[in-house]
């Protein structure tokens, strides 16, 4: 996907957030990143390990928080989690999904010193 655009905007967000603060260091950012967004952890990881250098976020721990696939069945009403590489109703086997979770990626929070 386009991980090195996401990772500016996080570092973006984060320079937003300690701005007119008295921080010395991002100690941690935590990310939510639901599991059908496609995003690639190992290369976000990668890219924020490389442009978070003379940031207040460098050194910072990049923790990532998946949130799992959760679908209602639009034909039987069933709704819970789905594995991503098989989506359809375990119960009716249908494929007419709604998708209730698995989008997101968000920052959660941000731990400053
Ligand atoms: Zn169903």
């Amino acid at each position: 996907m386009h991980e090195l655009a996401l990772t500016q905007s996080i570092l973006h967000i984060v320079e937003e957030a300690v701005k007119g603060h008295e921080v010395q260091r991002v100690k941690e950012v935590r990310l939510k990143i639901g599991d059908y967004s496609g995003v690639v952890t190992e290369s976000l990881t990668y890219y924020f390990g490389l442009l978070s250098r003379d940031t207040p976020a460098q050194d910072a721990v990049l923790k990532l928080e998946k949130l799992p696939i959760l679908m209602t069945c639009r034909d039987c009403g069933w709704s819970g989690e789905i594995n991503k590489h098989h989506i359809e109703c375990p119960q009716c086997r249908g494929i007419n999904l709604r998708l209730d979770q698995g989008r997101e990626f968000y920052v959660e929070s941000i731990e400053v010193e």
